[in-house]
């Protein structure tokens, strides 16, 4: 690889000068080598393969690519942001997001899958009880040591409800077709949703559905849901234009049976959970977008040095100054994330994860936390309220939304750059690249998706006019102090 391709894999102090002010010698060497480990897997195990998976998943849409998570094992990637007490890794938003820069650059669809996984883990990060941390979370951690994939995702999205679902005020009029009913011991989840990526193949799924779909805002709930259970099943799985190695599945929910303890925070605060979710989760997609345009970049620049049909490209200034344009924007895409991350763990809901309360309950030893005295008080409601309440201490209302506004600019600008960058690597490559030319396309087709998963670029931009431009504050980011009336039985009595 020559110098121009290498100019995006230089240490982090060169591609974001910010963090040459930093004094954190040590989060920095284990970010360099978190992304040196990401890198290595990209290189040496993703990227050979990306073609392949893509053209295997384009003639049939179930095909999912188990060889693929098969190395993201044996490189920790499915633990990576599971908390430490839950025996991952526990990484925040900014080593999810330069990791996940990494693998993007080697196949945005395979990062995906590791991203859609990641985003099934984040509502649980934010509102999950030890029933989540000792439950699935914990299984994930441990399987992955075994050397056994389980996949996790996010379902959020329904056939009527898409944008809708991912904003407080527009989720007031969404018109949702799921619901959850309450029955003793748990709930009853009935509905589809669409568009899930990993959706096929997830082993647990944290599933958004209210409780009164006539007040989607206000009962919205979130469900922590084991995809053997009876009642659930995969409709079918999308022909997609790009990142064909994720797949996204339509799935139908047949009075599904979650057990109480498997509830993700109080009934009703599943707006509220929806909404950080996004705010950890739209970063890391900035960053894969910028992993995308850094692939394209990385293969153009590797093309135009060592291809004969590139011989006497790179000696014309409108080449140069396409390059320029392109590292411009490369770089800040990055630091929009880096931003966006920072923010977030100085001030957002990443600040909620590192409250001194959650992880001292982290810290209190297995065995005590597994009798059933303990179970039973941690998945009852004082427990969830003083979550609730944890997170509302950690951060205000105003803050969330301003992190959840420059994950929004980071997602959407990336994205932005993505689709622009692989664009112009594709018009100076031209017709007669040669085998580059399908790698390209091919990244030019994953850019797409990054315009629209985790809210189109259009509501992410409202946001960031209603968080940085209005300097509004949105209070349904953050759970509600109200007192809930105690929920009752489908059948009128009270639990
Ligand atoms: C491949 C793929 C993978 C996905 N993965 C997941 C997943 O894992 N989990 C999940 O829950 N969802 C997932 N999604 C869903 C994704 O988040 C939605 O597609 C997205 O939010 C847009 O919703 P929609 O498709 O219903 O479009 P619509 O909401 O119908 O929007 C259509 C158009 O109208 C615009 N629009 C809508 N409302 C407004 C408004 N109020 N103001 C301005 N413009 C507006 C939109 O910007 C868009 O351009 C995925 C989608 C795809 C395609």
């Amino acid at each position: 690889m020559g110098a121009a391709a290498r100019a995006g894999r230089a240490p982090l102090s060169e591609v974001l000068p910010r963090f040459l002010a930093s004094d954190d010698d040590r989060r920095l060497t284990a970010l360099e080598r978190l992304r040196g480990r990401m890198r290595e897997l990209g290189d040496r195990h993703i990227r050979p393969r990306a073609l392949e998976i893509d053209r295997r998943a384009e003639t049939d849409a179930g095909y999912f690519d188990w060889e693929a998570v098969q190395a993201g094992l044996r490189y920790g990637v499915l633990g990576l942001t599971v908390p430490r007490s839950s025996g991952g890794e526990g990484a925040l938003a900014l080593e999810a997001s330069l990791a996940i820069e990494e693998l993007s650059a080697a196949c945005p669809g395979v990062a995906s899958v590791f991203g859609a996984h990641a985003l099934g883990i984040a509502p649980l990060l934010v509102l999950g009880g030890p029933a989540h941390w000792e439950g699935a979370l914990r299984a994930t951690a441990d399987a992955e040591r075994e050397g056994r994939p389980l996949l996790m995702a996010l379902a959020i999205t329904e056939p009527d409800a898409g944008t809708d679902v991912q904003d407080p005020e527009l989720m007031r009029r969404a018109r949702l077709s799921s619901s959850a009913r309450r029955i003793r011991g748990g709930y009853r989840l009935s509905g589809t949703k669409r568009f899930i990526s990993n959706g096929s193949v997830a082993r647990w799924i944290s599933a958004f559905m209210p409780t009164d779909p006539r007040q989607p805002a206000e009962t919205a709930t979130g469900f922590l849901v084991d995809t053997e259970s009876d009642g659930f099943a995969v409709a079918r799985v999308e022909h997609k234009l790009g990142q064909r190695a994720c797949p996204a599945a339509e799935l139908h929910f047949d009075d599904v049976f979650v057990p109480e303890e498997l509830v993700i925070g109080r009934e009703g605060d599943g707006l509220a959970a929806t909404m950080m979710t996004l705010a950890l989760s739209r970063g890391p997609v900035g960053a894969i977008a910028t992993g995308i345009a850094r692939g394209a970049y990385e293969r153009l620049s590797a093309w135009l040095t060592t291809a004969v049909e590139a011989e006497g490209l790179l000696e014309r200034q409108e080449v140069r100054l396409a390059l320029a344009a392109i590292v411009e924007e490369i770089r800040l895409a990055r630091q929009a994330y880096v931003d966006a991350a920072i923010e977030l763990e100085l001030a957002g809901v990443g600040r909620a994860l590192a409250h001194p309360a959650l992880q001292a309950a982290g810290l209190v030893p297995r065995t005590i936390r597994r009798r059933p005295r303990a179970r039973r008080w941690a998945s009852s409601a004082r427990a969830r309220e003083l979550t609730a309440s944890l997170v509302r201490s950690s951060t205000s209302a105003r803050e969330a939304t301003r992190s959840l506004a420059l994950a929004s600019l980071a997602k959407a600008r990336g994205a932005d750059v993505a689709m622009r960058v692989t664009g112009l690597a594709l018009e100076i490559a031209g017709l007669g690249a040669g085998p580059v030319r399908a790698e390209l396309e091919k990244l030019w087709r994953d850019a797409k998706l990054t315009h629209i998963y985790e809210g189109t670029n259009q509501l992410n931009r409202l946001q960031v006019y209603r968080g940085l431009c209005l300097g509004e504050t949105m209070p349904a980011v953050l759970p509600s102090a109200r007192r809930r009336r105690p929920p009752r039985f489908a059948n009128g009595a009270i639990p």
